[in-house]
């Protein structure tokens, strides 16, 4: 995959401080990129800024919470501010749940995976679509993930949350199709990053299921959201990639 050159493009990763949004924001930076990097971690944020710039690259960190709708249209502001514009955005943070059939489910679990991992990804793409609308268009590329195309059992409010990025990502492309703003979904499947690692750590299941399929890294993940972000996908808009390795039909 060829992603040249994002030389003056001002870039968001949310989720930036850590697994695929830390590899994305370094790679963006790496491409040229003015990189704001954001995360509720804000350690983790400043740890991703403090690598990209030792790196001699451009990037500042914003604390915020994703799921907040203020906090989401404070953060695209200060993008905006900081760098000049807006031209891409990686809308990448999200939480993983241990696994738990339907009917043990809890509200307040359910809630919360719908709202850090899909409403999230409404209110930053809002406020990104009325940015770039506005001012020449731009790439928007969302974290979906293969459940959010094919779940297996146990992760219902995950895939739920996903299989809705999923489908916003295809109606924004359709609102904006044939115009200067392309949206897109990457679906990874197991990537390893601190968030799986962590499910691994807590269940025995989930560590027999990845002993035996293949991984991603972060890298490689990172590497399909910048090809969707770079002027080579300029007419590639409303798909959901999936990067991994093959997995989902293995
Ligand atoms: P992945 O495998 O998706 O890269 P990680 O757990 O490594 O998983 O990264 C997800 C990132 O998203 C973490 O840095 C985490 O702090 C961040 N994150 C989780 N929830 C929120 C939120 N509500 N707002 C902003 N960032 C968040």
């Amino acid at each position: 995959m060829s992603t040249g050159s994002f030389e003056g493009k001002a870039v968001l990763v949310t989720g930036g401080g850590s697994g695929i949004g830390q590899a994305a924001a370094r790679q963006f930076a790496a491409a040229g990129a003015d990189v704001l990097v954001a995360d509720v971690d804000d350690a983790g944020a400043r740890s991703t800024v403090e690598s990209i710039r030792s790196a001699g690259g451009s990037a500042d960190h914003q604390c915020a919470d994703v799921s907040d709708e203020a906090q989401v249209e404070a953060l695209v502001a200060r993008a905006v501010d900081r760098f000049g514009g807006l031209d891409c955005a990686f809308n990448n943070a999200g939480v993983s749940a241990p696994r738990t059939p339907l009917a043990e489910m809890s509200v307040s679990e359910w809630d919360r995976l719908i709202r850090v991992n899909l409403t999230s990804v409404f209110l930053c793409m809002r406020a990104e679509l009325r940015h770039m609308t506005a001012h020449g268009g731009g790439a928007i590329v969302n974290t979906a993930s293969t459940a959010g195309l094919r779940p297996p059992p146990g992760v219902g409010a995950y895939a739920a949350s996903k299989h809705g990025v999923v489908g916003l990502t295809k109606t924004a492309a359709g609102e904006h199709a044939g115009g200067p703003v392309r949206v897109n979904a990457i679906c990874p499947g197991g990537t390893d990053t601190p968030l799986l690692r962590a499910s691994i750590g807590r269940d025995a299941d989930v560590g027999a299921r990845w002993a035996s399929r293949p991984m991603s890294t972060a890298d490689d993940v990172a590497a399909a959201a910048l090809w969707l972000c770079s002027d080579a996908a300029r007419s590639v808009s409303g798909v959901a990639l999936v990067v991994d390795r093959g997995a989902m039909f293995a």
